[in-house]
Formats: structure tokens, C-alpha cells, sequence
């Protein structure tokens, strides 16, 4: 991989040959480490809110920015697969195998046509595939979390969209992801689903988790071992024109305050159009409305991540120090020695420099990067006649 690249361009390469290129290559938009072999299940209870969409433009705008990405459909209607240009019946293998076949998860990911971007879906053709389908995630879910844990290795980030309930196949996404992202659209009657999911979410995580023992057979602490966070809600469809949405919005903003993201997907045409056109919007068109809302999105995304990192990295410094501070006075032994030769007392300890905030890098977003590059080189803005359109997975 080299930072001169087109990021569109013919991607034979299987996921599992990654390691070939893990040679640290500087990130495009975003500095600072990626959201390193994080998985984020994209729920919801309510079909047609844009879980589907949200997971391949997320998906496609890290992938732009460097990130290698796995989306995992989980949904029997294979909407991933489809908004990626691949009728599922056309796929050679499908998630099912690996319950039924000797394939790893990660010999089942199909590469797409933008490098970084590899995919895994169901392959269903009828009723009954279906019905086999969901009742092996039902009964195998550990060999499920078990595959999506080896693939964490070769992703920086895994998307798993669920379909719109809360049955086997969305539990199994949620035992196998670190967080969960909720699409909201912005209407009054999805915004009271929202109360009611996360408390799903958060008993069904309890009994899946608390008391369950761990590997060693400690069960206490099994929760911890697999925590599930709440990723954050965002509003999907989002229309500031009329009253209803400014009404929403505004309600989400005051109920869930932080875990509401700042950013907010507009209603738009162009987004509709991704599964007729077999490819994600931020590619089609990547300067459109919608398009720059998922830029935006999947920047926030990593920025808060990022500032978790941090306040993680501040909490164990703050520990540490506290630890530090702690330390029994032992007559006249170690640290009373050390502090002694400094010429102080023991409330020198106190004056250990405090930590310093990380400076935080500074945002640049892709669709201005890109249009720099481009102004720079003199090439048009487009991507081209259809470079998607040219390969096709295998
Ligand atoms: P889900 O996966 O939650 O069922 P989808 O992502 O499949 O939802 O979206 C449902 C329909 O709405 C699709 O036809 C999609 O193209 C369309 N859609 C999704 N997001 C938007 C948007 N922001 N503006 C307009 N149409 C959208
Ligand atoms: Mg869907």
C-alpha cells in the first residue's frame, strides 16, 4: 500500500494476505492509530432505517481513509452484498460455511472492488436457506463470536450488520462486537424504539455475559472480560426542513446528550440509489450531501475513539500516580531515600508533573484531502467512467 494509490482500483488480493502489507503506512485523513480490530454491530429493531446503508458508507469512507474494514451481513436479505454490486446468489460461498464447511470467517471475506473493503454475506436463496441460516446462528454463536475474534487480527475495524429484529442473528452480532452503533430515523415513532433497545441490549448482554464463567472457570468478572458498549445513536434520513425532524433531532440531542453523534445523515435521493447502483454513495457520488454526512460520520467515529483511547490512557496515568502517591511510608526505606537525596520530603511526590494532555491531531476530512490531491495533480474531480463497475469480487 503507498499513500500515492488509487483508491479505487482492482482488488484481487485476499483479506488473509494482509499481513504482505501491514508496513505501517501513514494513515490518510486520520494520524492518530485506527480503531484497531474494533467491532461495531449496526442495530436496530426497525427495518428500513439505514443500517444497511449506514454499515457500506461507513465502511467504504474508512476504507478511503486506510482503514482495512470487514462489513459481516448477518441479515438473511443480504443487503450488503447486494449494495456492493454482488447479487448473493452469484456468491461462490456464504457465512453459513462456517458452521457447515472447514472455512475460516476469514477465508470466506470477498474482496470489493475498493481496496481495504472485503465483505462477508450469507448466500440465500430460498426460505429454507434462510431458516437453516438464522438456526445455526442460534445454536452456534460461539463458533460465530470465535470467528469474528480470529478476524480482528486482519481487520482494523469489523461492521456487522444485523437485520431488523432482535432474534439469532442480531444476538450473535452483539456477543461478537465491542460496541453497537444505532441508526435513528427522524421520526417520532423510531425515536421511542430507542429507550426500548438499549434496555434489550443491556439485559440481553447481562445474561449472556454475568454469571456465564470465564475460560478459566472464574465467573466472576465474565462481564468485564466482554464488555458492550453503546457506540452512539445517529440520526438517519434526517430532514431539518420539516418540523418533525428538527423535533426529533432536538429530542434525541436532550435524551441521550454525548451518545448522540454529532453527525446526521440527510434524507437524499442519492442515497437511495446505492443498491440500484451497486456501490457505496460515498464512491457514486462522493461530494453529495449524504456522501459527505458519512465522511463526516465515519471521521467522528474514529475522533471519538481516539479521545477514549486517551481518557483511557489519562486513567491508567492517574492510577498509576495514584499508586505511586500511595506507597506505605517505610522507615526511612526506598522512596523516603530517593525523595531524601532530591532534597525534599514526601510531598514531593505530589509534585510529579501532571499529565499532559495528548495534543490532538487535527481533523482533516478526506473529501478535502482528496480535493486537494486532485487540484494538485490536475485530475478531474470524478472518479471516473465506473472503476467500481470493473472488478468484481471473486
Ligand atoms: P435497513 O438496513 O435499516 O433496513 P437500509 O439501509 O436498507 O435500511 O435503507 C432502507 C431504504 O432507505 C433503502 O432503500 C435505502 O436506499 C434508503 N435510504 C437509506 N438511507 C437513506 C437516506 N439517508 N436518504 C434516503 N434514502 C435512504
Ligand atoms: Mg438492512
Amino acid at each position: 500500500m503507498d499513500n500515492e494509490r488509487d483508491p479505487i482500483e482492482e482488488s484481487p488480493t485476499a483479506a488473509s494476505e494482509k499481513s504482505d502489507c501491514e508496513t505501517a503506512e501513514p494513515r490518510r485523513r486520520t494520524p492518530w492509530d485506527t480503531v484497531d480490530g474494533r467491532v461495531i454491530s449496526l442495530v436496530s429493531r426497525k427495518g428500513g432505517v439505514g443500517k444497511t446503508t449506514s454499515a457500506v458508507n461507513i465502511g467504504a469512507a474508512l476504507a478511503l481513509s486506510g482503514h482495512t474494514v470487514l462489513i459481516v451481513g448477518v441479515d438473511p436479505q443480504c443487503g450488503v452484498c447486494r449494495s456492493l454490486g454482488v447479487e448473493p446468489t452469484d456468491l461462490s460461498t456464504g457465512l453459513a460455511e462456517i458452521f457447515t464447511g472447514p472455512k475460516a470467517l476469514t477465508d470466506l471475506a470477498q474482496a470489493s472492488p475498493l481496496r481495504d473493503l472485503f465483505f462477508v454475506s450469507p448466500r440465500i436463496d430460498s426460505l429454507d436457506d434462510e431458516e437453516a441460516f438464522l438456526e445455526m446462528l442460534e445454536a452456534h454463536a460461539d463458533d460465530f463470536v470465535r470467528e469474528i475474534d480470529q478476524a480482528r487480527f486482519l481487520y482494523d475495524t469489523i461492521l456487522v450488520d444485523c437485520p431488523p429484529n432482535l432474534g439469532s442473528a442480531t444476538r450473535a452480532a452483539l456477543m461478537s462486537s465491542d460496541s453497537y452503533l444505532v441508526p435513528v430515523q427522524a421520526e417520532e415513532l423510531c425515536r421511542g424504539t430507542v429507550d426500548p433497545l438499549l434496555e434489550f441490549v443491556g439485559d440481553f448482554h447481562r445474561r449472556a455475559f454475568v454469571g456465564q464463567p470465564a475460560p478459566d472457570g472464574n465467573t466472576a468478572g465474565a462481564d468485564a472480560e466482554r464488555p458492550l458498549r453503546l457506540e452512539g445513536l445517529f440520526l438517519t434520513m434526517a430532514n431539518e426542513r420539516t418540523r418533525m425532524g428538527r423535533h426529533v433531532a432536538a429530542r434525541l440531542a436532550e435524551d441521550f446528550g454525548e451518545e448522540l453523534f454529532d453527525t446526521g445523515i440527510p434524507r437524499t435521493t442519492r442515497l437511495s440509489e446505492m443498491a440500484l447502483r451497486g456501490k457505496p454513495a460515498v464512491i457514486y457520488d462522493r461530494r453529495s450531501p449524504g456522501s459527505r454526512a458519512y465522511f463526516d460520520l465515519a471521521d467522528e467515529l474514529v475522533y471519538r475513539f481516539h479521545l477514549e483511547s486517551e481518557a483511557a490512557e489519562a486513567a491508567e496515568a492517574d492510577a498509576a500516580r495514584e499508586q505511586q502517591v500511595k506507597l506505605p511510608a517505610s522507615g526511612g526505606g526506598g522512596l523516603d531515600r530517593f525523595l531524601a537525596e532530591l532534597g525534599g520530603s514526601r510531598e514531593v511526590s505530589s509534585q510529579i508533573p501532571a499529565f499532559e494532555e495528548p495534543s490532538s491531531p487535527e481533523m482533516v476530512s478526506l473529501d478535502d484531502l482528496l480535493a486537494e490531491e486532485e487540484g494538485k495533480s490536475g485530475e478531474s474531480e470524478e472518479w471516473g467512467d465506473d472503476p467500481w463497475s470493473g472488478s468484481r469480487p471473486h
